[in-house]
């Protein structure tokens, strides 16, 4: 794969990399020289996004494994690092979506939805920011919320997981500024996805015209919008933004 001039090929890690927001994310590292880690709930999906990178020349890794199992994570980070390197870039995408009203969330239910999208984000940043201070260089981008910014009547489960992840996102960006890591979040609004059209069939979202016409820029965002941003805020060029929250939504009023 073509690696751009002056660019140092680093090693990145992608949760959640087997589909929409994670997966271009994986392709928009990789074109840019990274050695890719694909991680995913969906092993075959992983699998499928790491062959694709490695077709067009990449060095690319998939691998099983849920977020939120803490074993799971540590062994996939042990791989990664005994296959392409210490982690230099972590971008957290993985996340689990639910529409509830407030009184029907079960306890078990508001457990998995916070274990998935926050203790998941901590599982994978905890993991990953030994190699970072070790390099004195690290970049990690949580993929968070729109929802997160506003309150969701129906998501009260997810905006409050997925505001920790903004909260968490600042606090490791204070942590870890002076070993050179910065440490910043995507919050995603109306992006086509899977899930998001999981989430329209099940009637939860409304048809894409009515998102759209929501939207100033008039058109719902596609996963190489977020991509492209958590590829900045990945790159050398990135080193003096951190503790941020960069929403990418078409200009969305939150
Ligand atoms: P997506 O297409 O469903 O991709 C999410 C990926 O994460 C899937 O491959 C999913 O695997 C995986 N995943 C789910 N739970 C996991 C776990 N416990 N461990 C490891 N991987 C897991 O969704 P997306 O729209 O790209 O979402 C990416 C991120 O953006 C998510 O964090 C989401 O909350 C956030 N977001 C998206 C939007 C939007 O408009 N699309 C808006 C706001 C926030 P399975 O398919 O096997 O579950």
């Amino acid at each position: 794969m073509p690696q751009t001039e002056g660019r140092r090929s680093r090693v990145a890690v992608v949760t959640g990399g087997a589909s929409g927001i994670g997966a271009a994310t994986c392709h928009r590292l990789a074109e840019r020289g990274h050695r890719v880690a694909v991680l995913d709930l969906d092993g075959d999906g992983a699998n499928r996004v790491a062959k694709e990178l490695r077709s067009r020349g990449g060095d690319a890794l998939g691998l099983a494994a849920d977020v939120a199992d803490r074993p799971a994570v540590d062994a996939a980070f042990a791989e990664v690092r005994a296959a392409l390197g210490p982690t230099e870039i972590l971008v957290t995408s993985a996340g689990l979506v639910a529409f509830d009203r407030f009184e029907d969330i079960t306890p078990g239910r508001w457990n998995r939805i916070v274990d998935v999208n926050l203790t998941g984000t901590f599982h994978c940043c905890q993991a990953a920011v030994p190699d970072m201070v070790a390099a004195g260089w690290g970049r990690i981008v949580t993929i968070s919320s729109s929802s997160a910014q506003r309150g969701s009547p129906t998501m009260a489960h997810y905006a409050a997981a997925k505001g920790g992840v903004i909260v968490l996102t600042k606090s490791l960006a204070r942590a870890y500024a002076s070993d050179g890591i910065t440490v910043n979040s995507v919050p995603p609004s109306g992006i086509e996805t899977p899930m998001q059209h999981r989430s329209q069939e099940e009637g939860n979202l409304p048809a894409n015209e009515v998102m759209a016409g929501a939207i100033p820029l008039g058109r719902l965002g596609t996963p190489d919008d977020i991509a492209a941003a958590a590829a900045f805020l990945a790159s050398d060029e990135a080193g003096f933004i951190t503790g941020q929250v960069l929403g990418v939504n078409g200009g969305a009023v939150l």
